[in-house]
């Protein structure tokens, strides 16, 4: 998607219900190339993860009240952004234009003359339904559907609610902020009469892995509400619709539905890991322990393109190092052709799938995805006497394969593509919530992470809660004990769908 930058432009793009993957693919597209993104905090902040690192995020809470930035103060914000020629998107939670205000800031934009678009999302109320097994129209029971906002509801004059309409409404009704003026809306429900019995349900946090659904009757929702502890964000379902069936919830059925699980690798691979954590229905939370920085402005790397095709073997050890190699390739004006006749293996079916990406089929993945195992398997594999074999790996890696290549009487050299440094970050919240015992788990997926997270966060922290500890492999498990760390479970195949699947396997 290409984008004039000669004027500014305002973008109110619908973040969708909750869980990241709900956004559009125009949404997503357009934080991409955002310069600055104005965020509602109904927004999941997950979705920032498309965000360029340049880019400016501004968080704009407008919670009632307790305003930190006022409606006017982010109208004046989007004026001033966009006047400066910047791509500005102004992420709102669901949809930006059902109960989002989206439409007061489109007037305020036409007013000032700035141009700007409206990206629709999914609404809360229709998100929540469907994540609950509800269906909001059926043709036996409801064949209509209203959307209402609570907030209208308490106190206001000349409300345009008719409760006299609504208790009579057949189909079904959906409220948005409705939690604090609930009792309200029970008593003109049924003072209009409404039956009591009417099947009425409450979708907290939907979407997202810790959803909460009540399935109840009018008459009993707020002290049912109260009970289960429930609170905002909160849709509440008043109708036939409303019974729900339990064949039909399929959200909560997930693997790993209601777990905390923290993700500890370098920003990119978080955000993949965390990806996978919620399509099985877990909460994933994010610390980068770990920055990955290229060694690729080396003389010793910056030697390999003209040798390349000298080699019999080159050894891609991880994913991460071939999409180094491929960047640093790309910009020196070359491409996969530079390995000639060279045969090319690779540690592991991640480290595989990443070369496909760029035209590349691995000759050879070891069945255990260990450097000491695909030292064994490729010198079974192969006669690998006065071969050449370039290992292309990280600064820290070990030299066992290096070891096990030369004994079968290879003539080995090895360059780093990247380095792999600690990264410092703020850790106070995460901290207490393990010591409250919120979080489920934690997982590594190399050494240098478990070195990275028990640098800054103490591994008596273990000691004091009933937080388990996921690793992805052998060699991590080492670093987990040299930190005194007892490993719950351990991935058989040593990636990440596997250490999910080690997971997954803990509940079974
Ligand atoms: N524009 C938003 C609604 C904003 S009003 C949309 O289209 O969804 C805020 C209300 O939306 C909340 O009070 C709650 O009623 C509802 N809501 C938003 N996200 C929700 C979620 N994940 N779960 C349940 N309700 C949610």
């Amino acid at each position: 998607m290409t984008i004039s930058k000669i004027k500014g432009k305002v973008y109110l793009v619908g973040a969708g219900p909750g869980e990241p993957g709900l956004i559009t693919v125009r949404g997503a597209e357009l934080l991409k190339l955002a310069d600055c993104v104005i965020c509602d905090k109904l927004a999941n902040p997950l979705l920032l993860n498309y965000v360029r690192p340049t880019a400016e995020i501004i968080n704009a809470p407008k919670r009632t009240g307790k305003s930190s930035v006022t409606q006017e103060e982010i109208n004046k914000l989007l004026i001033e952004k966009s006047s400066k020629r910047q791509i500005v998107v102004r992420l709102k939670g669901g949809d930006p234009c059902i109960f989002g205000r989206g439409g007061e800031e489109a007037a305020i934009l036409a007013q000032a003359g700035i141009d700007f678009e409206i990206v629709p999302g999914i609404t809360a109320g229709i998100a929540a339904a469907e994540y609950a097994g509800i269906m909001l129209t059926d043709r036996n029971y409801s064949s209509e559907v209203i959307f209402v906002t609570g907030r209208e509801a308490d106190g206001k004059k000349n409300s345009g609610i008719d409760w006299q309409l609504f208790a009579k409404f057949s189909g079904t009704i959906v409220f948005y902020m409705a939690m604090g003026s609930l009792k309200f809306i029970v008593g003109e429900l049924i003072k209009n009469g409404m039956a009591g019995d009417m099947p009425a349900a409450v979708i907290a946090d939907a979407t997202l892995s810790g959803q909460k659904i009540l399935l109840t009757s009018l008459k009993k929702i707020c002290e049912e509400c109260i009970k289960k502890k429930v609170k905002p964000p909160a849709i509440i379902i008043v109708g036939k619709a409303a019974k729900g069936n339990s064949k039909l919830n399929w959200f909560t059925k997930k693997p790993l539905f209601g777990k905390n699980i923290v993700v500890t690798r370098d920003q990119k691979g978080n955000a993949e890991f965390a990806a996978k954590i919620i399509q099985r229905g877990g909460n994933a939370i994010e610390l980068a322990t770990i920055k990955i920085k290229p060694s690729t402005q080396t003389n010793r790397f910056l030697k390999i393109p003209a040798e390349l095709a000298e080699f019999d073997w080159v050894i891609f050890t991880s994913a991460n190092g071939v999409s180094i190699f491929f960047d640093a390739l790309r910009k020196l004006g070359k491409d996969g052709r530079i390995f000639g006749s060279a045969k090319i293996a690779a540690i592991g079916s991640e480290t595989a799938a990443k070369l496909s990406e760029f035209g590349i089929r691995a000759d050879f993945v070891p069945s255990v995805f260990t450097s000491e195992d695909l030292g064994k398997e490729l010198t079974k594999y192969t006669n690998l006497k006065e071969n050449k074999v370039l290992l292309l790996r990280s600064e820290l890696a070990s030299d066992e394969l290096n070891k096990l290549l030369t004994q079968a009487g290879a003539e080995v050299q090895s360059a780093a593509l990247y380095e792999i440094v600690t990264q410092k970050n703020k850790c106070g919240r995460l901290k207490e919530r393990i010591s409250e015992g919120i979080i489920d788990w934690l997982t590594f997926a190399s050494p240098s992470s478990v070195k990275g997270f028990f640098e800054q966060i103490s591994s008596d922290i273990k000691k004091a809660s009933n937080v388990k500890i996921a690793s992805i492999g052998p060699i991590t498990s080492q670093e987990l004990k040299k930190f005194g760390i007892k490993v719950d479970v351990e991935a058989n195949e040593h990636t990440i769908d596997g250490l999910l699947a080690a997971i997954e396997g803990a509940y079974k």
